[in-house]
């Protein structure tokens, strides 16, 4: 059994970390994982990848061998020409998705829950993947494509290819 800690950090509309949740639990279909929502954190003064994962590393508790994704609703890039949707710390079992980014309206363009909800979800399953060890893929289509931009991102299916799937399931009935 894993379990998954979805940690909102900052303002995080708890709609949608139900539904996160709730796609979550589906994409993952086995029994062997309970995803859990955990009370919003507050948002550090400095939203870099560092700042965000200390937030979330109030959560951990070493007994409860928890994998916890933090959403944040801020820009985690540390500079303009290097931003980033995601970070992780995979010994601490830790990664944060960063939500600001991933809408259609950051670009000036009309906004669109759907997009923005399935960016976010497939960000979340390769975070999770991640931390189970699963390496990246050549796959363009996999959730474990190393995406550079959104419109990698888009191209996406949400989910696993036909060789990370069955890595991803014997990675976590290992755990
Ligand atoms: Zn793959």
């Amino acid at each position: 059994m894993i379990r998954i800690g979805l940690a909102p950090i900052g303002q995080i509309p708890e709609a949608l970390v139900a539904l996160l949740a709730a796609q979550i639990r589906e994409k993952l279909k086995t029994n062997d994982v309970a995803v859990e929502i955990h009370a919003a954190l507050i948002l550090p003064e400095k939203t870099t990848p560092a700042f965000v994962l200390s937030r979330l590393s109030h959560l951990l508790n070493k007994d409860q061998q928890k994998y916890l994704i933090g959403l944040v609703d801020a820009d985690i890039s540390e500079s303009e020409d290097d931003f980033i949707y995601n970070r992780d710390d995979v010994n601490r079992r830790m990664g944060a998705v960063a939500l600001t980014r991933l809408r259609p309206e950051f670009y000036k363009l009309p906004a669109n829950d759907a997009v923005f909800q399935a960016r976010v979800l497939k960000l979340i399953l390769r975070e999770i993947a991640l931390l189970l060890g699963l390496g990246l893929c050549q796959d363009k289509k996999c959730l474990m494509y190393h995406a550079r931009n959104l419109h990698e991102i888009d191209i996406k299916y949400p989910s696993f290819c036909l060789d990370c799937w069955p890595r991803l399931n014997t990675a976590i009935s290992k755990k």
